[in-house]
């Protein structure tokens, strides 16, 4: 044999070796999904990954399995041919389709299955499942306060019951939603804190709500008389000084001019620290940590009050106009401030329009907020009692003159604080309702 025969022999070997290698390899798809139990009420996609890193795909199956029984769901072939292998080559996405109702299947665990089969020729096959629950059922919901009667403006407390597998429950009021938690002395119990803020429209009612894994939603509208009242008004005259001092400190340099400059904090900075505020709020101790009425600041003078109706004018125009949302108290100048109730400090640090801010959690989703402070006494995370020196008024943030700006809120959404300052409001409307079984009606 000549040596040109051997090398000829060498490479047909060669190809034959490496062609049988690639058909016959043994690399098995890799099938991949977002883990389970997946609860589904009845439609629901989900998507698969499927890679092979030889031949490529073939063919993918789904299919459903519960207690032996086998419910198909889809079948794909995909192009290619047995020399070549798959003309598409790495990876896939697959949808599975899963109709509960359609295909019949009652409530219970499954577990949904995609095999996927590559273009080997020794057929190698790669796997996923995953855990799916079908839950046909909305959660059960019962309501436990009966008709209720809340001031526009003001706060109330519901109790209800609701069955295990809800997942989200509280009271919805238009796109608002006011989370629920365990009753604190009643194990099979829940409360919700809510509110009904001044701008809610007219027609617009808290529903107590439940949504489990599944999305399966039960509601029952509150039994509720809201009381109409008209808030008190007000017109702030603007002065270039006050409005020149206040850009200054809020924005720094700007191109705009002052009425602009002052205009846009008055508005966008008004929202983005309504913004933070929710968020602040949406993490609040799962106990009342307050007891009894909260404080007023001692030896002051209401400035304005919940919910006035502000109109901004400047050389005689209107030039915005705002609902203030909370109350203004003044007493001497760097007057001490105490903590309205106990709780513990949520926030500290400055928050925009309200200046040197402070936020006390007081568990139930109800804060408090001191705004335009010229010092701060205490620090986050510190636990305060009733009565507890915070800080001191000031005029930081949009004050005129030194006072401390004084909000209430309920699930981040502002209330009226005058109903709080009132221990025996308290006593009627939320105390009861919170009691251990024996002391409730
Ligand atoms: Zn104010």
């Amino acid at each position: 044999m000549s040596v040109l025969r051997v090398i000829g022999l060498v490479i047909i070997i060669g190809l034959v070796t490496g062609f049988l290698l690639y058909c016959m390899e043994g690399d098995p798809p890799v099938v991949n999904s977002l883990p389970g139990p997946v609860y589904v009420s009845d439609a629901h996609v989900h998507e698969f990954r499927v890679r092979d890193s030889g031949t490529g795909v073939e063919k993918v199956s789904a299919w459903l399995e519960a207690n032996g029984e086998r419910f198909d769901l889809k079948t794909e072939n995909y192009e290619g041919n047995f020399i070549t292998g798959a003309s598409i080559k790495f990876e896939r996405s697959i949808n599975v389709t899963l109709e509960a109702k359609t295909l019949g299947l009652g409530d219970g665990s499954y577990t949904l299955v995609v095999e996927a089969q590559d273009y080997s020729w020794r057929g190698n096959r790669g796997r996923a499942e995953v855990a799916i629950v079908v839950d046909s059922k909305p959660p059960q919901l019962s309501l436990l306060t009966g008709l209720t009667y809340v001031r526009r403006g003001g706060s109330e407390l519901a109790v209800y019951t609701v069955s295990e597998d809800a997942d989200t429950h509280g009271i919805q009021l238009g796109d608002l939603f006011f989370r629920g938690t365990p009753h604190p002395h009643q194990p099979q119990r829940q409360v919700v804190l809510y509110g009904y803020p001044p701008q809610t429209k007219v027609g617009i009612l808290p529903v107590l709500v439940a949504v489990d894994r599944a999305g399966n939603q039960s509601s029952i509208p509150l039994s509720i008389e809201i009381i109409e009242r008209a808030f008190p008004q007000d017109v702030i005259q603007l002065s270039d000084g006050f409005m020149n001092r206040k850009v200054a400190e809020l924005v720094g340099q700007t191109d705009d001019d002052v009425v602009t400059a002052y205009v846009k904090i008055n508005n966008d900075m008004r929202k983005e620290n309504a913004d933070r505020i929710r968020t602040i709020c949406e993490k609040s101790s799962e106990e009342p940590l307050w007891d009894g009425a909260f404080l007023q600041l001692p030896n002051s003078h209401v400035g304005a009050r919940f919910a006035e109706s502000r109109t901004y004018r400047y050389n005689g125009q209107d030039v915005d106009h705002q609902t203030h949302l909370g109350y203004d108290l003044a007493s001497t100048s760097n007057a001490p401030i105490p903590a309205a109730n106990d709780g513990v400090v949520a926030f500290i640090d400055r928050l925009g329009i309200y200046g040197n801010a402070i936020l006390i959690d007081h568990g139930l989703g109800l804060f408090t907020l001191y705004g335009h402070l010229s010092s701060f006494a205490v620090e986050k995370g510190q636990a305060v009692t009733r009565g507890d020196t915070i800080g001191t008024t000031g005029t930081t943030g949009l004050a005129g003159g030194d006072h401390l700006h004084y909000g209430m809120l309920v699930g981040g959404e502002f209330v009226d604080p005058l109903e709080w300052f009132d221990g025996r409001w308290i006593r009627e409307h939320i105390d009861p309702k919170l009691a251990p079984p024996s002391e409730s009606p």
